[in-house]
């Protein structure tokens, strides 16, 4: 079936034996550009034939793609690292287009999937094993072994790089993968395909199936994947790492987030005010690192003053990107309405921002909301938006509180130019990434990527060298070469 002649691109394929293979699916989805409302592709939902079609070519792939060296390995990546940079700004034209971002944040992500791809080729440095004689002329070493067919389920908020999260450090350590892309942005990660196969990646080591709830579900129940690996929210990671444990597969899943940034009065007004409203809005406030919830300690309205000024400066459609949908938008305004129908004061209201000329775009713009109180929706659930919730609380402590009863536990930032007060807030948040006068804290390589309580579901963090732990499984031999040696108990 060939594609509506208003459709920018082509339909969006799945992706496995390094060819794409139009789906047989009679349920497609339309993706549409949040920018603008342009029509850009469809998507499938691909049925279970096609996962285990690609399975099947995952699992023929590892036979060979495992038992190469890890420095062989290693030699695609250096090459897809320069692909990566060699098509930046096409990237950056498509991340933007499919998801909404500007220009700026769509090239920080190229940016940031060229560093996760160069810490995967540092990956031989790494996972050296160990050896060591445990008793006289016995040896014991231990190696990592890559654990087969894994799954990736990746959510809409970047393209790019949440796929490059997992995709080279799983398959560098000898792993095939399949992708599950979301159904809202497919098409960057068809061309992350495009740009592995040109890197010289053997066909079957990276695969992509494009689907919905049921192709997740699908994953989760494959006895042909060893391990699931899942981005989005809180809600389905916990699907996810129910079902896939359930089904005896190792996964780690990552969830939504609430992230709290305690504003002392002594914080330095100018940097904290516009580390708030950058880290509120960035990507329109669609970045599970996005401040969500300020916890005003005191009296710190001048600093309040300043983050409205610094949030006026943000325009949609010129320095704010687009939210993902109509849904999205109508969500998040709907919050903002809620808090200031529970006594909520809206200091700077982003409602019913339009941008001239892209009547179809789907934007919101900053919004500060003071006297926010804990039992507020705004204060309690993820809105993904470009809102900040200010709470005031007369101690450190008493926002403490607030910060540990919410579930999540991604992110929190303090600032403050007190080494004490910063440390006390490093110890007491119930987070994963702490900043300490930094809005966005995110623990970039070689450290990694994961938060707490019901951000994340798993053992492991998702990228770094935690990653290493969860893509491999260890293997340690014990041996004996010298038969004089002397046997005990320990030998
Ligand atoms: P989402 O949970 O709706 O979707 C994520 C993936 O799950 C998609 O591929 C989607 O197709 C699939 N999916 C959706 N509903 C499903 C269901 N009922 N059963 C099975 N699979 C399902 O998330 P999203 O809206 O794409 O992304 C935004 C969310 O992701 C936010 O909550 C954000 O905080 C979170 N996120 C978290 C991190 C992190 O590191 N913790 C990073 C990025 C995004």
């Amino acid at each position: 079936m060939s594609a509506p002649m208003s459709m920018k691109y082509g339909r969006v394929r799945n992706y496995y034996d390094g060819k794409f293979v139009e789906s047989n699916s009679a349920e497609w989805l339309d993706v549409t550009s949040p920018l603008d409302g342009a029509a850009l592709s469809q998507v499938p939902m691909s049925a279970r034939a096609e996962l285990d079609a690609a399975v099947a070519s995952a699992a023929k792939a590892f036979e060979t793609w495992s038992k190469t060296t890890i420095k062989e390995r290693v030699q695609v990546f250096f090459r897809y690292r320069n692909l990566l940079e060699k098509h930046s700004d096409e990237l950056t034209a498509l991340i933007s287009e499919e998801n909404g971002k500007t220009w700026d944040e769509a090239k920080a992500e190229v940016e940031k999937s060229i560093e996760l791809t160069e810490f995967a080729c540092s990956m031989p440095q790494l996972v050296s094993g160990d050896i060591l004689e445990v008793s006289k002329g016995v040896e014991c070493r231990v190696e990592h072994f890559p654990l087969g067919v894994v799954a990736s389920i990746v959510p809409f908020n970047f393209p790019l790089m949440v796929p490059n999260w997992t995709m080279p450090n799983a398959l560098v350590l000898g792993n095939t993968m399949i992708m599950k892309p979301s159904e809202l942005v497919p098409l960057s990660a068809q061309r992350m395909a495009e740009l592995l196969k040109e890197s010289g990646l053997p066909d079957g080591v990276f695969n992509i199936i494009n689907g919905g709830k049921d192709i997740v579900e699908n994953i989760c129940d494959h006895s042909g994947i060893e391990a699931v690996s899942f981005v989005g929210s809180t809600h389905v990671a916990k699907l996810v790492y129910q079902r896939s444990t359930n089904a005896l597969k190792r996964c780690v899943a990552l969830g939504g987030a609430k992230n709290h940034l305690f504003v002392l009065p002594d914080a330095n007004p100018a940097m904290t005010a516009s580390n708030v409203a950058a880290s509120m809005s960035g990507c329109a406030g669609q970045r599970c690192m996005a401040a969500s919830a300020m916890l005003a300690v005191g009296d710190v309205d001048p600093i309040i003053e300043k983050i409205c000024d610094e949030a006026r400066k943000i325009v949609p459609g010129k320095n704010l990107g687009a939210v993902i949908s109509k849904a999205a938008k109508e969500r998040i305004e709907k919050f903002i309405s809620e808090a200031e129908r529970d006594g909520a004061k809206i200091l700077v209201d982003g409602r019913g921002a339009k941008v001239d000329g892209k009547e179809n775009g789907t934007y919101v713009g900053p919004t500060v909301i003071d006297h926010v109180t804990p039992e507020m929706s705004v204060a309690r659930e993820e809105i993904f938006g470009p809102v900040i919730s200010i709470m005031r609380t007369e101690t450190l402590d008493d926002a403490i509180k607030i910060e540990n009863e919410n579930p999540y536990g991604n992110a929190a930032a303090v600032f403050t130019q007190s080494g004490g007060m910063a440390r006390y807030v490093m110890e007491h948040a119930s987070a994963g990434m702490i900043g300490v006068n930094i809005g966005v804290p995110v623990p970039r390589e070689p450290f990694s990527f994961g938060g707490w309580n019901e951000s994340r579901f798993g053992s492991s963090d998702i990228t770094g060298k935690s990653s290493i732990e969860f893509w491999t499984k260890l293997k340690k031999t014990t041996t004996k070469w010298n038969p004089e040696s002397r046997t005990n108990w320990m030998s």
